[in-house]
């Protein structure tokens, strides 16, 4: 058993026995003790199947809360070594950071119960804020203003580090299939909301693919971007294209527009499968460059 897992197993433990079940424990209670455990770990618990793992949070966002709490002066020392003097006075002025990017995803697994799964055990360590179901229904995973882990190694302009800038929504799909209408209205509603309590503007809603060519494919040819943008999230090509000027410059163009081109093909690939969507090879068509330059002065006007 790895690190992580002996960690879920004391937070798992720790969670379950800090409950008021604890007061009851004597010698003669074991038993009992031991036949409730058995039943809140198991799917037919009155609480549900994730009445453990929602303890698991409420102690993890508890942890967090301590970390804030922590009103010390950061240690700082200078180049030869000696401690710069410093102070803690704390302001009385700030509130939460917010998000300001929306990654969206695929989960490429078979079912919603699989993916509510992976994000509720340690050992894969990922986690999306929400994840939006075939059916429609939204389950909400964590609060906005906490770090979820989906977008891993990735890189958006200079942003090196997604998760902590972004919010990750995960759509029930095994990546070879249409996205349901009702799991995209619901999205919509969803994005609705978060553009406008987190002022994301919207060339912020972007892809898991667009943030890591080289790694990821999702959401893939099959999300409607084109409908998204036409809601104000993400931007589409216009009908009528333009050619570009002869002296443009694609890779430049791919790099403002946010993509990591240290690996162009790749970034050539992810911006297809945004952009263009019929096709994702790794060169640039006049039909590409066109959508390119007309897509990048969005973005970069
Ligand atoms: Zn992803």
């Amino acid at each position: 058993m790895n690190i992580p897992g002996i960690d879920f197993l004391l937070s798992v433990l720790f969670a379950y026995f800090s409950n008021t079940h604890i007061i009851l424990m004597k010698n003669n209670y074991y038993i009992l003790l031991l036949v409730s455990a058995l039943a809140a770990f198991s799917s037919c618990s009155p609480k549900g199947p994730y009445a453990l793992t929602n303890k698991v949070y409420k102690h993890q966002t508890d942890s967090v809360v301590k970390v804030i709490e922590q009103a010390q002066p950061a240690t700082l020392v200078d180049s030869a070594g000696a401690a710069v003097p410093s102070e803690w006075v704390g302001t009385v002025n700030f509130n939460l950071r917010k998000p300001n990017y929306v990654i969206i995803h695929f989960t490429a697994q078979d079912s919603i119960r699989q993916t509510l799964k992976t994000f509720t055990l340690v050992r894969p360590q990922v986690s999306a804020h929400y994840v939006v179901a075939k059916d429609g229904k939204v389950f909400h995973m964590l609060n906005d203003y906490l770090r979820a882990w989906h977008a891993g190694i990735s890189k958006w302009g200079s942003i090196s580090d997604m998760n902590s800038c972004s919010i990750g929504i995960e759509i029930d799909n095994n990546g070879n299939e249409p996205f349901t209408e009702i799991q995209v209205k619901s999205l919509l509603a969803l994005l609705t909301q978060l553009k406008k309590v987190y002022n994301i503007p919207p060339a912020n809603f972007i892809g898991h693919q667009d943030i890591a060519p080289l790694r990821k494919p999702d959401p893939g040819p099959f999300f409607p971007w084109k409908l998204l943008a036409q809601k104000g999230f993400g931007y589409w090509s216009d009908e009528l294209l333009e050619l570009p000027p002869d002296n443009f410059d694609y890779t430049t163009a791919l790099k403002l527009i946010g993509y990591d081109t240290s690996n162009l093909p790749a970034a050539i690939t992810a911006f297809k499968r945004h952009f263009v969507q019929t096709d994702d090879t790794p060169t640039m068509t006049q039909l590409d460059l066109n959508i390119l330059y007309n897509v990048y002065r969005k973005y970069a006007p």
